[in-house]
C-alpha cells in the first residue's frame, strides 16, 4: 500500500518499547492493565528476554539489592533468598512476560537504530535492524518507549593493559563467559573491585586453586543477609501478597535512610562500615588497606555481601585482596606497580561497562537530530524537546525496578491524558530562566566520570533535577500533576472527519 508521500505504509502502533529486560516487561505490563485497547509491540535486539539477567552467565551471577526491590511492585518475590542468583531473577522476568501475554508481543532479533519524530503526523519512524538478516524494518508509533538499559551489550569496558598478548593462560570478561572456560583447581586473578568482582570472587574460589582480587582501589562493603529475616518470619503467617509490600517499604526505608545518613555524616558511616568488615575478618587482617576508598560512602555504589560470602572466603584463604595497579601482563601473569608479581592461569577483568544512552538508537524531532548529550531529563524520564518519547533510567542508590515500575506508571498517565484532551503530543519545555545545568549522575564510578559528555544534563530545579528518592518520585510521577508547565499538551493531527450521520442526511427538513 502506498501512503500520500509515496512510501509504503509502515505498521503502525500505539506504544513502542524497546527492549524486554526487567524494565520492557514491566512497562508492558503496566500499559496492558491501565491502557487494554492500545496496540503496542516490544523490539528487543537479542534473542531472549531478560537483558541483563539472561546475558550475564559468569559464576555466582546475582542480585546485589534485595528482590523485595528490585521486585516489581505488582508481583510479589516469593523465593527464599533476598539476594537471589540471575537464573531466579531471569525466571521472574520470563514467568512475568509469559503469565501476562506479553512474551507474544516481543519481536527478538530487532535492534532499533534510529527513530525520526513527525510533529505533523504526531508520530514516530522507527527503523530497526533485523539482527539475524541484517534487513532493515520500519515501523510507525505514537509514543516510543526506551527501556533498553544503560550499558553497551557489545563492548564491556577494558582498560588498555601492557603486555597482554604476551601472557600465556585465558583473559576474560565477565561479560561474555565463555561456556568452555574451567577454572578448577587453577589460579585465578579477578581485576576489579565493583559488584561484579565481589560477586565473582568467592564463587570461583569455591573450585579454584586461589583468587586473588587485584584492585587498584578499595570499594565499600556490607553484608547483608541473603535471606531477609522479617520476610521469613511473616511467610509463616501470611500470604506473599501481604508480606512483600511491607519487607519492600521496610527495605526502601532502611535504604533511604542509610544513604541519607552516608550523605550527612559521612565519617561516622564510614566507621560504622570500616567495623562491619573488621567483624568478618581476621583479628590481623589489614583493613585500612583493602576496605579503606578514597572517596565518603555512597559517592560510588556501596557493594554489599551476602551472608559475608567474600570475608569468609578472604577468612578461609581460598580468596585474597591485592591493593595494587597494573604495571604490564607477563607470560605467566601480572607485574604490579610495586614491583610484586601475581601468577595466574586465568585473568578476569571485571573492569566495568560502557555506559549507552537509549540502546544507541539516533533520535531527530523534525529533521533535527537530537544530541543527547545537551537535552536536558524532565522528571528523569523524559527529554526536553522530545515530544512523546520516555526512557528507563533506575536509581544509582536503590533498585533500578523501583524507578522503572514509576517511570512505567507515569507514562500510562501522560498517554490517558492526552487521549482525554483530544491530544496528540507531549513535550517538556523548558521555559525557565533561572535552571541552571548540572551534571546527570553526581556519583564518581568510573563508568560514570567515563561518560558524563555522551549523557543528557539535569537542571538545578524541579522537574528538570533528578531525584534518587523513590518516595519523593513516587509522589510526583505517580500522583503529581500532569500540567506543570513545562509539560505541553498539544494536537496537532488534523482530527478526523466527521463521519456522516446517514439518518440525519435522509430526515426531513
Ligand atoms: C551484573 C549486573 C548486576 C546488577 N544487579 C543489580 C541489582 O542488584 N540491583 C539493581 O537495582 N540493579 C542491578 N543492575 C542494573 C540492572 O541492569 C538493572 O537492575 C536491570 O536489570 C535493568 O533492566 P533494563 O530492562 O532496564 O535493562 P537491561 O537489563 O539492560 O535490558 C535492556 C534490554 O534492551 C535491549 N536493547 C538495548 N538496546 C536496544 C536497541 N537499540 N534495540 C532493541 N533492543 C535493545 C537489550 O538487548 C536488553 O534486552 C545490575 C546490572 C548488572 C550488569
Amino acid at each position: 500500500m502506498a501512503t500520500e508521500d509515496g512510501a509504503a505504509a509502515a505498521e503502525h502502533l500505539d506504544v513502542l518499547i524497546v527492549g524486554a529486560g526487567l524494565s520492557g516487561i514491566g512497562a508492558a505490563h503496566h500499559l496492558q492493565r491501565r491502557l487494554p485497547g492500545r496496540s503496542y509491540a516490544i523490539l528487543e535486539a537479542r534473542g531472549a528476554i531478560g537483558g541483563t539477567w539472561d546475558l550475564f552467565r559468569y559464576p555466582g551471577i546475582r542480585s546485589d539489592s534485595d528482590m523485595h526491590t528490585l521486585g516489581y511492585r505488582f508481583r510479589p518475590w516469593t523465593e527464599a533468598k533476598s539476594i537471589a542468583d540471575g537464573p531466579s531473577i531471569l525466571r521472574y522476568i520470563e514467568d512475568t512476560a509469559r503469565e501476562e501475554g506479553i512474551e507474544s508481543r516481543v519481536r527478538f532479533h530487532h535492534r532499533v537504530l534510529a527513530a525520526e519524530w513527525s510533529s505533523e503526523r504526531a508520530r514516530w519512524t522507527v527503523r530497526a535492524e533485523r539482527t539475524e538478516s541484517g534487513e532493515t524494518v520500519t515501523l510507525t508509533c505514537g509514543f516510543l518507549f526506551l527501556c533498553s538499559g544503560y550499558y553497551s551489550y557489545e563492548e564491556p569496558y577494558t582498560p588498555e593493559f601492557a603486555g597482554l598478548e604476551r601472557f600465556g593462560g585465558r583473559v576474560v570478561h565477565p561479560q561474555h563467559w565463555p561456556d568452555d572456560l574451567d577454572y578448577g583447581g587453577k589460579r585465578v586473578v579477578v581485576i576489579g573491585s565493583g559488584a561484579t568482582a565481589v560477586t565473582l570472587v568467592p564463587a570461583m574460589a569455591e573450585r579454584a586453586a586461589k583468587v586473588t582480587m587485584l584492585q587498584r582501589s578499595p570499594t565499600y562493603m556490607i553484608s547483608v543477609p541473603g535471606e531477609d529475616p522479617l520476610a521469613r518470619g511473616l511467610r509463616r503467617v501470611l500470604p506473599d501478597r501481604i508480606v512483600y509490600p511491607v519487607v519492600r517499604w521496610k527495605n526502601v526505608a532502611i535504604q533511604s535512610l542509610f544513604y541519607r545518613a552516608a550523605q550527612r555524616w559521612p565519617r561516622r558511616v564510614r566507621k560504622l562500615l570500616r567495623r562491619g568488615a573488621l567483624r568478618h575478618l581476621p583479628p590481623d587482617y589489614d583493613v585500612d588497606t583493602h576496605f579503606n576508598p578514597r572517596y565518603d560512602p555512597w559517592d560510588q555504589r556501596l557493594c554489599a555481601v551476602p551472608d559475608a560470602d567474600l570475608f569468609k572466603a578472604l577468612s578461609e584463604g581460598s580468596a585474597e585482596i591485592v591493593t595494587d595497579r597494573v604495571d604490564a601482563f607477563t607470560e605467566s601473569g601480572i607485574r604490579l606497580e610495586s614491583g610484586a608479581e601475581l601468577e595466574a592461569d586465568v585473568v578476569v577483568t571485571a573492569t566495568g561497562f560502557n555506559l549507552l544512552f537509549l540502546g544507541g538508537a539516533q533520535l531527530s524531532v523534525d529533521g533535527e537530530p537530537v544530541d543527547v548529550s545537551k537535552a536536558m531529563v524532565y522528571r528523569g524520564a523524559l527529554l526536553e524537546g522530545v515530544p512523546n518519547m520516555a526512557f528507563t533510567m533506575g536509581y544509582t542508590n536503590a533498585s533500578w525496578t523501583l524507578k522503572a515500575d514509576l517511570v512505567a506508571e507515569y507514562v500510562c498517565r501522560l498517554l490517558a491524558h492526552m487521549e482525554e484532551g483530544g491530544c496528540d503530543t507531549c513535550a517538556a519545555r523548558l521555559a525557565d530562566p533561572t535552571v541552571t545545568e548540572e551534571p546527570l549522575l553526581d556519583f564518581s564510578s568510573g563508568y560514570v566520570l567515563r561518560s558524563l559528555d555522551s549523557i543528557p544534563k539535569q537542571g538545578s530545579k524541579e522537574p528538570w533535577k533528578l531525584r534518587q528518592n523513590y518516595p519523593l518520585d513516587l509522589r510526583s510521577l505517580r500522583h503529581g500533576p500532569l500540567e506543570d508547565g513545562a509539560m505541553r499538551f498539544e494536537r496537532h493531527r488534523a482530527a478526523p472527519a466527521p463521519v456522516p450521520d446517514p439518518a440525519r442526511e435522509q430526515a426531513p427538513a
